[in-house]
Protein backbone atom coordinates (compact mmCIF):
# COMPACT_ATOMS: atom_id res chain seq x y z
CA UNK A 1 0.00 0.00 0.00
CA UNK A 2 1.33 3.32 -0.98
CA UNK A 3 1.54 6.58 1.20
CA UNK A 4 -1.80 7.47 -0.77
CA UNK A 5 -3.41 4.36 -0.52
CA UNK A 6 -2.69 4.37 3.41
CA UNK A 7 -4.22 7.88 4.33
CA UNK A 8 -7.22 7.15 2.40
CA UNK A 9 -7.88 3.90 3.93
CA UNK A 10 -6.92 5.39 7.33
CA UNK A 11 -9.82 8.05 6.72
CA UNK A 12 -12.27 5.22 5.83
CA UNK A 13 -10.84 3.45 9.20
CA UNK A 14 -11.64 7.08 10.98
CA UNK A 15 -14.85 7.62 9.47
CA UNK A 16 -16.29 4.04 10.36
CA UNK A 17 -16.05 5.43 13.90
CA UNK A 18 -18.78 7.72 13.02
CA UNK A 19 -20.49 6.45 10.30
CA UNK A 20 -21.90 3.28 11.92
CA UNK A 21 -24.90 2.98 9.84
CA UNK A 22 -23.15 3.09 6.61
CA UNK A 23 -20.01 0.40 8.11
CA UNK A 24 -23.15 -2.35 9.29
CA UNK A 25 -24.23 -2.79 5.72
CA UNK A 26 -20.97 -3.36 3.81
CA UNK A 27 -18.67 -6.71 3.52
CA UNK A 28 -14.80 -6.82 4.66
CA UNK A 29 -12.43 -5.43 1.47
CA UNK A 30 -9.35 -4.39 3.12
CA UNK A 31 -7.94 -3.86 -0.67
CA UNK A 32 -10.60 -1.74 -2.35
CA UNK A 33 -14.08 -1.30 -2.34
CA UNK A 34 -16.12 1.53 -0.41
CA UNK A 35 -16.76 0.18 2.93
CA UNK A 36 -14.33 -1.37 5.05
CA UNK A 37 -16.14 -3.30 8.00
CA UNK A 38 -14.87 -3.08 12.00
CA UNK A 39 -14.85 -6.26 13.37
CA UNK A 40 -16.92 -6.17 16.71
CA UNK A 41 -15.17 -5.74 20.16
CA UNK A 42 -15.74 -6.01 23.74
CA UNK A 43 -15.02 -2.77 25.15
CA UNK A 44 -14.80 -1.91 29.06
CA UNK A 45 -17.59 -0.30 30.71
CA UNK A 46 -17.95 2.43 33.34
CA UNK A 47 -20.96 2.69 35.00
CA UNK A 48 -22.71 6.22 36.28
CA UNK A 49 -26.11 7.69 37.44
CA UNK A 50 -26.01 10.43 35.15
CA UNK A 51 -23.65 10.86 31.94
CA UNK A 52 -23.52 14.39 30.41
CA UNK A 53 -22.11 14.71 27.16
CA UNK A 54 -20.27 17.86 26.09
CA UNK A 55 -18.22 20.39 28.75
CA UNK A 56 -19.55 23.43 27.47
CA UNK A 57 -21.56 26.62 27.74
CA UNK A 58 -24.50 24.62 29.34
CA UNK A 59 -22.29 21.00 29.74
CA UNK A 60 -20.39 22.57 33.04
CA UNK A 61 -23.36 23.62 34.44
CA UNK A 62 -25.65 20.21 34.10
CA UNK A 63 -22.93 18.44 35.37
CA UNK A 64 -21.76 20.31 37.94
CA UNK A 65 -25.73 20.05 39.02
CA UNK A 66 -26.37 16.80 38.49
CA UNK A 67 -23.17 15.99 40.52
CA UNK A 68 -24.85 18.16 43.43
CA UNK A 69 -27.80 15.94 43.59
CA UNK A 70 -26.43 13.31 44.37
CA UNK A 71 -25.91 11.34 41.27
CA UNK A 72 -22.18 9.79 39.85
CA UNK A 73 -21.81 11.82 37.12
CA UNK A 74 -19.41 11.62 34.33
CA UNK A 75 -19.00 14.67 31.73
CA UNK A 76 -17.45 14.04 28.41
CA UNK A 77 -15.62 16.50 26.44
CA UNK A 78 -13.77 16.55 23.35
CA UNK A 79 -11.44 19.36 24.00
CA UNK A 80 -9.09 19.17 26.56
CA UNK A 81 -11.46 22.06 28.86
CA UNK A 82 -14.59 22.95 29.51
CA UNK A 83 -16.23 26.35 28.46
CA UNK A 84 -17.33 25.65 24.77
CA UNK A 85 -18.68 28.42 22.75
CA UNK A 86 -18.91 30.91 26.04
CA UNK A 87 -14.87 30.99 26.15
CA UNK A 88 -14.74 30.65 22.07
CA UNK A 89 -17.82 32.46 20.19
CA UNK A 90 -19.44 34.99 22.64
CA UNK A 91 -18.31 38.58 23.68
CA UNK A 92 -20.50 39.34 26.98
CA UNK A 93 -22.75 36.11 28.81
CA UNK A 94 -26.10 37.51 27.60
CA UNK A 95 -27.75 38.26 30.53
CA UNK A 96 -28.15 37.33 33.82
CA UNK A 97 -30.87 40.41 34.02
CA UNK A 98 -34.44 41.18 32.14
CA UNK A 99 -33.60 44.49 29.93
CA UNK A 100 -35.01 46.81 32.64
CA UNK A 101 -32.63 49.82 31.41
CA UNK A 102 -35.10 49.72 28.29
CA UNK A 103 -38.36 50.36 29.99
CA UNK A 104 -38.33 53.42 32.19
CA UNK A 105 -40.30 52.36 35.45
CA UNK A 106 -39.23 48.64 34.93
CA UNK A 107 -37.91 46.97 38.00
CA UNK A 108 -34.20 45.52 37.49
CA UNK A 109 -34.58 41.80 37.96
CA UNK A 110 -31.08 39.42 38.35
CA UNK A 111 -33.46 36.41 36.77
CA UNK A 112 -31.00 33.34 36.09
CA UNK A 113 -28.95 33.10 39.52
CA UNK A 114 -28.24 29.63 40.73
CA UNK A 115 -25.15 27.80 39.33
CA UNK A 116 -24.63 30.61 36.86
CA UNK A 117 -23.68 33.48 39.12
CA UNK A 118 -21.66 31.08 41.46
CA UNK A 119 -19.07 30.78 38.15
CA UNK A 120 -19.16 34.48 38.22
CA UNK A 121 -19.01 34.93 41.73
CA UNK A 122 -16.12 32.45 41.58
CA UNK A 123 -14.42 34.71 38.70
CA UNK A 124 -14.79 37.43 40.65
CA UNK A 125 -12.27 36.66 43.27
CA UNK A 126 -9.81 35.59 40.66
CA UNK A 127 -10.32 39.18 38.28
CA UNK A 128 -12.18 36.29 35.77
CA UNK A 129 -14.70 38.79 35.14
CA UNK A 130 -15.78 42.78 34.00
CA UNK A 131 -18.95 41.74 36.83
CA UNK A 132 -22.60 42.66 35.91
CA UNK A 133 -21.36 46.13 34.14
CA UNK A 134 -24.34 48.17 33.45
CA UNK A 135 -24.52 49.43 30.02
CA UNK A 136 -24.57 52.84 29.32
CA UNK A 137 -24.93 53.17 25.52
CA UNK A 138 -26.74 50.67 23.83
CA UNK A 139 -28.43 49.57 26.96
CA UNK A 140 -31.84 48.73 24.86
CA UNK A 141 -29.71 45.89 23.60
CA UNK A 142 -28.46 44.47 27.03
CA UNK A 143 -28.88 46.41 30.35
CA UNK A 144 -25.69 44.76 31.61
CA UNK A 145 -22.49 43.26 30.03
CA UNK A 146 -20.81 40.46 32.00
CA UNK A 147 -17.53 39.88 30.20
CA UNK A 148 -14.94 36.94 31.35
CA UNK A 149 -11.28 36.32 30.89
CA UNK A 150 -11.75 33.18 28.57
CA UNK A 151 -8.98 31.29 30.20
CA UNK A 152 -9.63 31.83 33.78
CA UNK A 153 -13.32 30.39 32.67
CA UNK A 154 -11.83 26.89 31.36
CA UNK A 155 -9.79 26.92 35.04
CA UNK A 156 -12.25 28.16 37.23
CA UNK A 157 -15.31 25.16 36.26
CA UNK A 158 -12.55 22.93 35.34
CA UNK A 159 -12.22 23.43 39.14
CA UNK A 160 -15.77 23.55 40.04
CA UNK A 161 -16.66 20.35 38.29
CA UNK A 162 -13.74 18.31 40.38
CA UNK A 163 -14.74 19.68 43.50
CA UNK A 164 -18.57 18.76 43.14
CA UNK A 165 -17.40 15.31 42.34
CA UNK A 166 -17.79 15.18 38.65
CA UNK A 167 -15.71 12.35 36.70
CA UNK A 168 -14.57 15.00 33.87
CA UNK A 169 -13.12 12.81 30.83
CA UNK A 170 -11.49 15.69 28.68
CA UNK A 171 -9.78 15.07 25.52
CA UNK A 172 -12.71 12.19 24.88
CA UNK A 173 -15.07 12.00 21.90
CA UNK A 174 -18.42 10.73 22.47
CA UNK A 175 -18.83 8.70 19.58
CA UNK A 176 -21.97 6.43 20.09
CA UNK A 177 -24.87 5.30 21.47
CA UNK A 178 -25.90 1.94 22.47
CA UNK A 179 -29.34 1.72 22.36
CA UNK A 180 -31.93 -0.25 23.91
CA UNK A 181 -34.89 0.43 22.02
CA UNK A 182 -35.98 3.92 22.80
CA UNK A 183 -33.62 3.89 25.87
CA UNK A 184 -29.98 4.72 26.11
CA UNK A 185 -27.98 2.43 27.63
CA UNK A 186 -24.74 4.08 27.21
CA UNK A 187 -22.80 5.65 25.32
CA UNK A 188 -19.07 4.83 23.33
CA UNK A 189 -16.32 7.07 24.17
CA UNK A 190 -13.06 7.59 22.79
CA UNK A 191 -9.79 8.69 24.18
CA UNK A 192 -6.37 7.46 23.77
CA UNK A 193 -6.83 5.25 26.74
CA UNK A 194 -9.01 3.32 24.42
CA UNK A 195 -12.62 3.30 23.74
CA UNK A 196 -14.84 2.63 26.35
CA UNK A 197 -18.93 2.07 26.84
CA UNK A 198 -20.05 4.88 29.53
CA UNK A 199 -23.47 3.28 30.86
CA UNK A 200 -26.26 5.56 32.89
CA UNK A 201 -29.39 5.44 33.81
CA UNK A 202 -30.03 9.27 32.17
CA UNK A 203 -28.06 11.43 29.84
CA UNK A 204 -27.62 14.93 29.02
CA UNK A 205 -26.83 16.18 25.59
CA UNK A 206 -24.89 19.46 25.64
CA UNK A 207 -22.64 18.92 22.67
CA UNK A 208 -24.16 22.00 20.70
CA UNK A 209 -24.98 20.01 17.53
CA UNK A 210 -26.59 17.14 19.34
CA UNK A 211 -24.31 14.35 18.51
CA UNK A 212 -25.58 12.20 21.12
CA UNK A 213 -29.71 13.11 20.37
CA UNK A 214 -28.29 12.08 16.70
CA UNK A 215 -26.20 8.70 17.68
CA UNK A 216 -29.39 7.58 19.94
CA UNK A 217 -31.62 7.84 16.49
CA UNK A 218 -33.31 11.61 17.79
CA UNK A 219 -34.93 13.62 15.31
CA UNK A 220 -32.96 16.31 13.98
CA UNK A 221 -32.65 18.98 11.09
CA UNK A 222 -29.72 21.37 10.02
CA UNK A 223 -31.20 24.62 9.43
CA UNK A 224 -27.84 26.15 8.25
CA UNK A 225 -29.42 29.85 9.23
CA UNK A 226 -25.91 31.16 10.89
CA UNK A 227 -22.28 32.35 9.35
CA UNK A 228 -19.63 30.27 10.79
CA UNK A 229 -17.27 32.40 12.88
CA UNK A 230 -14.00 32.23 14.21
CA UNK A 231 -13.06 34.97 16.68
CA UNK A 232 -9.75 36.90 17.50
CA UNK A 233 -8.43 37.89 20.87
CA UNK A 234 -6.00 40.58 20.14
CA UNK A 235 -3.56 41.74 22.66
CA UNK A 236 -1.28 45.13 23.14
CA UNK A 237 -4.13 47.56 21.95
CA UNK A 238 -5.23 50.47 23.53
CA UNK A 239 -8.75 50.16 24.59
CA UNK A 240 -9.42 53.81 26.02
CA UNK A 241 -8.08 55.04 22.51
CA UNK A 242 -10.37 52.72 20.33
CA UNK A 243 -13.04 54.36 22.31
CA UNK A 244 -12.21 57.73 21.13
CA UNK A 245 -11.80 56.99 17.74
CA UNK A 246 -15.20 55.55 17.41
CA UNK A 247 -16.13 58.29 19.29
CA UNK A 248 -14.22 60.77 16.99
CA UNK A 249 -16.36 59.57 13.72
CA UNK A 250 -19.34 59.70 15.97
CA UNK A 251 -19.79 56.33 15.93
CA UNK A 252 -20.18 54.45 19.31
CA UNK A 253 -23.19 52.24 19.52
CA UNK A 254 -22.21 50.00 22.97
CA UNK A 255 -19.99 50.98 25.89
CA UNK A 256 -20.32 49.64 29.72
CA UNK A 257 -17.75 50.28 32.36
CA UNK A 258 -17.04 47.49 34.66
CA UNK A 259 -14.12 45.73 36.31
CA UNK A 260 -10.41 45.64 34.26
CA UNK A 261 -6.89 44.54 35.09
CA UNK A 262 -8.29 44.95 39.07
CA UNK A 263 -10.00 48.77 38.09
CA UNK A 264 -13.06 49.83 38.43
CA UNK A 265 -14.96 51.64 36.13
CA UNK A 266 -12.96 51.06 33.25
CA UNK A 267 -14.16 50.29 29.62
CA UNK A 268 -15.31 47.02 29.57
CA UNK A 269 -17.20 46.79 26.45
CA UNK A 270 -17.40 48.96 23.06
CA UNK A 271 -19.51 48.40 19.82
CA UNK A 272 -19.48 51.10 16.99
CA UNK A 273 -21.26 51.55 13.79
CA UNK A 274 -19.27 50.23 11.32
CA UNK A 275 -20.59 52.69 8.30
CA UNK A 276 -19.53 55.50 10.11
CA UNK A 277 -15.50 54.61 10.11
CA UNK A 278 -13.07 55.43 7.86
CA UNK A 279 -13.54 53.74 4.49
CA UNK A 280 -10.54 51.54 4.34
CA UNK A 281 -11.28 50.50 7.44
CA UNK A 282 -15.37 49.86 7.00
CA UNK A 283 -14.85 48.44 3.54
CA UNK A 284 -12.05 46.02 4.62
CA UNK A 285 -14.22 45.11 7.79
CA UNK A 286 -17.28 44.09 5.45
CA UNK A 287 -15.04 42.48 3.16
CA UNK A 288 -13.77 39.66 6.00
CA UNK A 289 -17.07 39.55 7.35
CA UNK A 290 -15.68 41.54 11.09
CA UNK A 291 -17.73 43.08 13.44
CA UNK A 292 -16.23 45.82 15.62
CA UNK A 293 -17.97 44.83 19.13
CA UNK A 294 -15.40 43.71 21.73
CA UNK A 295 -15.14 43.10 25.30
CA UNK A 296 -11.87 43.02 27.77
CA UNK A 297 -11.06 42.17 31.47
CA UNK A 298 -7.70 43.29 30.72
CA UNK A 299 -5.81 46.74 29.47
CA UNK A 300 -4.24 46.30 26.27
CA UNK A 301 -7.00 43.49 25.14
CA UNK A 302 -9.73 43.26 22.86
CA UNK A 303 -11.37 39.34 23.86
CA UNK A 304 -13.43 38.92 21.02
CA UNK A 305 -13.14 40.41 17.47
CA UNK A 306 -15.25 37.71 15.24
CA UNK A 307 -14.99 37.09 11.55
CA UNK A 308 -18.31 35.91 9.96
CA UNK A 309 -18.55 33.07 7.09
CA UNK A 310 -21.66 31.98 5.22
CA UNK A 311 -21.26 28.79 4.59
CA UNK A 312 -23.09 26.88 1.28
CA UNK A 313 -23.94 23.65 3.34
CA UNK A 314 -24.60 22.67 7.05
CA UNK A 315 -21.54 22.80 9.39
CA UNK A 316 -21.62 19.17 10.09
CA UNK A 317 -20.21 19.03 6.68
CA UNK A 318 -16.29 18.20 7.15
CA UNK A 319 -14.83 19.23 3.83
CA UNK A 320 -16.68 22.36 3.71
CA UNK A 321 -15.65 23.15 7.50
CA UNK A 322 -11.67 22.69 6.33
CA UNK A 323 -11.99 25.38 3.54
CA UNK A 324 -13.89 27.60 6.26
CA UNK A 325 -11.29 27.08 8.68
CA UNK A 326 -8.44 28.01 6.21
CA UNK A 327 -10.38 31.38 5.06
CA UNK A 328 -11.54 32.63 8.75
CA UNK A 329 -7.68 32.23 9.67
CA UNK A 330 -7.06 34.18 6.99
CA UNK A 331 -10.00 36.93 7.98
CA UNK A 332 -8.62 36.89 11.44
CA UNK A 333 -5.10 38.36 9.71
CA UNK A 334 -6.52 40.45 8.12
CA UNK A 335 -8.59 41.87 10.78
CA UNK A 336 -5.12 42.18 12.25
CA UNK A 337 -3.50 44.33 9.70
CA UNK A 338 -6.91 47.01 9.82
CA UNK A 339 -6.66 47.61 13.07
CA UNK A 340 -3.04 48.46 12.85
CA UNK A 341 -3.52 50.42 10.45
CA UNK A 342 -6.47 52.45 11.54
CA UNK A 343 -7.29 52.31 14.79
CA UNK A 344 -4.68 54.28 16.79
CA UNK A 345 -3.34 52.20 20.01
CA UNK A 346 -3.26 49.41 17.68
CA UNK A 347 -0.07 49.66 16.12
CA UNK A 348 1.44 46.72 17.19
CA UNK A 349 -1.59 44.77 17.63
CA UNK A 350 -1.32 40.86 17.60
CA UNK A 351 -3.05 37.45 17.97
CA UNK A 352 -2.95 36.64 21.03
CA UNK A 353 -6.14 33.98 20.99
CA UNK A 354 -7.95 32.45 18.26
CA UNK A 355 -10.61 29.75 19.11
CA UNK A 356 -9.67 25.91 18.53
CA UNK A 357 -12.23 25.71 15.75
CA UNK A 358 -15.14 27.51 14.27
CA UNK A 359 -18.24 28.17 16.24
CA UNK A 360 -21.77 28.81 14.69
CA UNK A 361 -24.94 29.78 16.31
CA UNK A 362 -26.78 26.22 15.63
CA UNK A 363 -26.02 23.02 14.38
CA UNK A 364 -28.06 20.24 14.07
CA UNK A 365 -31.21 21.29 15.78
CA UNK A 366 -32.66 18.30 17.96
CA UNK A 367 -36.52 17.79 18.27
CA UNK A 368 -37.90 17.94 21.66
CA UNK A 369 -41.52 17.17 23.77
CA UNK A 370 -42.10 21.08 23.48
CA UNK A 371 -40.65 23.42 21.32
CA UNK A 372 -40.44 27.03 21.93
CA UNK A 373 -41.93 29.68 20.25
CA UNK A 374 -41.52 33.20 18.76
CA UNK A 375 -44.50 34.11 20.78
CA UNK A 376 -43.79 32.84 23.77
CA UNK A 377 -40.07 34.33 24.30
CA UNK A 378 -41.58 37.86 22.52
CA UNK A 379 -44.98 37.59 24.55
CA UNK A 380 -43.18 36.57 27.62
CA UNK A 381 -45.06 33.54 28.51
CA UNK A 382 -44.58 31.30 31.27
CA UNK A 383 -45.60 27.78 31.60
CA UNK A 384 -46.07 24.80 34.70
CA UNK A 385 -43.55 22.66 34.26
CA UNK A 386 -40.96 25.45 33.98
CA UNK A 387 -36.51 24.94 34.74
CA UNK A 388 -35.95 28.46 34.49
CA UNK A 389 -36.86 32.59 33.70
CA UNK A 390 -35.21 34.80 30.88
CA UNK A 391 -35.24 38.25 30.36
CA UNK A 392 -32.58 39.14 26.85
CA UNK A 393 -33.11 38.82 23.20
CA UNK A 394 -30.02 39.12 20.69
CA UNK A 395 -32.15 41.50 18.24
CA UNK A 396 -32.56 43.98 20.34
CA UNK A 397 -34.27 46.65 20.09
CA UNK A 398 -35.59 45.35 17.14
CA UNK A 399 -37.47 42.26 18.98
CA UNK A 400 -37.32 42.60 22.75
CA UNK A 401 -39.20 40.28 25.18
CA UNK A 402 -42.98 42.48 25.89
CA UNK A 403 -42.03 45.23 28.58
CA UNK A 404 -38.78 44.38 29.72
CA UNK A 405 -40.06 41.12 30.77
CA UNK A 406 -39.51 37.73 30.76
CA UNK A 407 -40.30 34.06 29.40
CA UNK A 408 -39.88 30.71 30.93
CA UNK A 409 -38.21 27.72 29.49
CA UNK A 410 -40.29 24.33 30.49
CA UNK A 411 -39.16 21.05 31.23
CA UNK A 412 -40.63 19.28 28.44
CA UNK A 413 -38.72 21.78 25.82
CA UNK A 414 -35.58 19.73 27.21
CA UNK A 415 -36.51 16.30 26.37
CA UNK A 416 -35.42 15.12 23.61
CA UNK A 417 -38.20 13.87 21.73
CA UNK A 418 -38.83 9.74 21.35
CA UNK A 419 -35.97 9.15 23.79
CA UNK A 420 -36.90 7.84 27.37
CA UNK A 421 -33.44 8.89 29.46
CA UNK A 422 -32.37 11.68 27.08
CA UNK A 423 -32.32 15.75 27.95
CA UNK A 424 -30.84 18.26 25.71
CA UNK A 425 -29.49 21.72 27.19
CA UNK A 426 -27.86 24.75 24.69
CA UNK A 427 -28.10 26.46 21.60
CA UNK A 428 -29.57 22.59 20.13
CA UNK A 429 -33.00 23.26 21.20
CA UNK A 430 -36.35 26.15 19.34
CA UNK A 431 -36.58 25.79 15.85
CA UNK A 432 -38.08 28.67 15.44
CA UNK A 433 -35.12 31.05 14.71
CA UNK A 434 -36.44 34.60 16.38
CA UNK A 435 -37.08 32.52 19.44
CA UNK A 436 -33.75 30.49 19.12
CA UNK A 437 -32.16 34.24 18.91
CA UNK A 438 -32.93 34.36 22.69
CA UNK A 439 -32.52 30.49 24.15
CA UNK A 440 -29.21 30.22 22.71
CA UNK A 441 -27.95 32.94 24.55
CA UNK A 442 -24.88 31.82 27.16
CA UNK A 443 -26.69 32.39 30.05
CA UNK A 444 -30.20 31.02 28.54
CA UNK A 445 -28.17 27.54 27.67
CA UNK A 446 -26.56 28.10 31.22
CA UNK A 447 -29.76 28.08 33.52
CA UNK A 448 -31.16 24.94 30.88
CA UNK A 449 -27.79 23.10 32.00
CA UNK A 450 -29.18 23.30 35.88
CA UNK A 451 -32.68 22.41 34.76
CA UNK A 452 -31.15 19.39 32.73
CA UNK A 453 -28.87 18.45 35.20
CA UNK A 454 -31.08 18.43 37.93
CA UNK A 455 -33.84 16.77 36.09
CA UNK A 456 -31.46 13.92 35.17
CA UNK A 457 -30.12 13.37 38.77
CA UNK A 458 -33.34 13.31 40.50
CA UNK A 459 -34.51 10.99 37.23
CA UNK A 460 -31.44 8.80 38.02
CA UNK A 461 -31.99 8.39 41.99
CA UNK A 462 -36.18 7.41 41.28
CA UNK A 463 -34.80 5.01 38.02
CA UNK A 464 -37.59 6.56 36.22
CA UNK A 465 -37.75 7.81 32.58
CA UNK A 466 -37.55 12.13 32.25
CA UNK A 467 -41.01 11.81 31.14
CA UNK A 468 -42.00 10.21 34.87
CA UNK A 469 -40.18 12.98 36.78
CA UNK A 470 -42.95 14.75 38.96
CA UNK A 471 -42.31 18.65 38.00
CA UNK A 472 -42.91 19.28 41.99
CA UNK A 473 -39.64 17.73 43.30
CA UNK A 474 -37.79 19.26 40.40
CA UNK A 475 -38.82 23.09 40.76
CA UNK A 476 -38.24 22.38 44.61
CA UNK A 477 -34.69 20.91 43.98
CA UNK A 478 -34.28 24.03 41.83
CA UNK A 479 -35.06 26.55 44.07
CA UNK A 480 -33.55 24.93 46.87
CA UNK A 481 -30.49 25.19 44.44
CA UNK A 482 -30.61 28.91 44.17
CA UNK A 483 -32.75 28.83 40.92
CA UNK A 484 -34.97 31.79 40.53
CA UNK A 485 -38.58 30.42 39.66
CA UNK A 486 -41.78 32.89 39.04
CA UNK A 487 -44.32 32.17 42.10
C1 LIG B 1 -19.82 33.61 17.05
C2 LIG B 1 -20.76 33.52 18.19
C3 LIG B 1 -20.96 34.63 18.97
C4 LIG B 1 -21.83 34.57 20.05
N1 LIG B 1 -21.98 35.66 20.85
C5 LIG B 1 -22.65 35.53 22.01
C6 LIG B 1 -22.63 36.59 22.97
O1 LIG B 1 -22.00 37.62 22.77
N2 LIG B 1 -23.31 36.41 24.13
C7 LIG B 1 -24.03 35.26 24.37
O2 LIG B 1 -24.62 35.16 25.45
N3 LIG B 1 -24.07 34.26 23.48
C8 LIG B 1 -23.37 34.36 22.32
N4 LIG B 1 -23.37 33.33 21.42
C9 LIG B 1 -24.19 32.15 21.66
C10 LIG B 1 -23.61 31.22 22.69
O3 LIG B 1 -22.22 31.44 22.85
C11 LIG B 1 -23.83 29.76 22.32
O4 LIG B 1 -25.11 29.54 21.78
C12 LIG B 1 -23.69 28.89 23.57
O5 LIG B 1 -22.44 29.15 24.19
C13 LIG B 1 -23.81 27.43 23.20
O6 LIG B 1 -23.70 26.68 24.36
P1 LIG B 1 -23.83 25.10 24.29
O7 LIG B 1 -23.66 24.61 25.67
O8 LIG B 1 -25.05 24.73 23.53
O9 LIG B 1 -22.60 24.65 23.38
P2 LIG B 1 -21.05 24.82 23.60
O10 LIG B 1 -20.74 25.84 24.61
O11 LIG B 1 -20.47 24.97 22.25
O12 LIG B 1 -20.63 23.41 24.21
C14 LIG B 1 -20.60 22.21 23.49
C15 LIG B 1 -19.45 21.39 24.02
O13 LIG B 1 -19.58 20.05 23.57
C16 LIG B 1 -18.33 19.57 23.11
N5 LIG B 1 -18.61 18.50 22.15
C17 LIG B 1 -19.28 18.61 20.99
N6 LIG B 1 -19.39 17.42 20.39
C18 LIG B 1 -18.80 16.52 21.21
C19 LIG B 1 -18.59 15.12 21.14
N7 LIG B 1 -19.08 14.38 20.14
N8 LIG B 1 -17.91 14.52 22.15
C20 LIG B 1 -17.43 15.25 23.19
N9 LIG B 1 -17.59 16.59 23.30
C21 LIG B 1 -18.28 17.21 22.32
C22 LIG B 1 -17.68 20.81 22.51
O14 LIG B 1 -16.29 20.67 22.42
C23 LIG B 1 -18.11 21.91 23.49
O15 LIG B 1 -17.21 22.06 24.55
C24 LIG B 1 -22.51 33.37 20.32
C25 LIG B 1 -22.31 32.24 19.52
C26 LIG B 1 -21.43 32.31 18.47
C27 LIG B 1 -21.20 31.10 17.64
Amino acid sequence: MDRREFSKHMLILGLGARAVHAAETSKVDIHGGDYYEEPAKKLPVRTFDVVVAGAGTAGVVAAIAAARQGAKTALIEVKGYPGGTATEGGTALHSFYNLWKAFPGVPKRQVVRGIPQEIIDRLLKVGGTSGHAEMSEGYNYDSVCTCIDTELYKLTTFEMLVEAGVFVCVNTLLAGAIMDGSRIRGVIAESRSGREAFYAKCFVDCTAYGDLAAFAGAEFTEPNDYPVVNSVGMANVSVEKYYEFLAKHNAVSQLARGLRSGKDDQIVRLDGRTAKLPAGFRDGARKIGMSVVTTTTHDNYFMFIKLNLKLPVSPTNRDEVAKAELELRRRMAKAVELFREYVPGCEKAFMARTSPKLCIRRGRLIACDYDITRDDVLEGHHFDDEVMVYGFHDSAPRLQIKDGGTYGIPYNALRVKGIENLLAAGMMITSNHDAHMSTRNTVCCMGQGQGAGTAAALCAAKNCGTRDLRYRDLRDALIKAGVYLVA
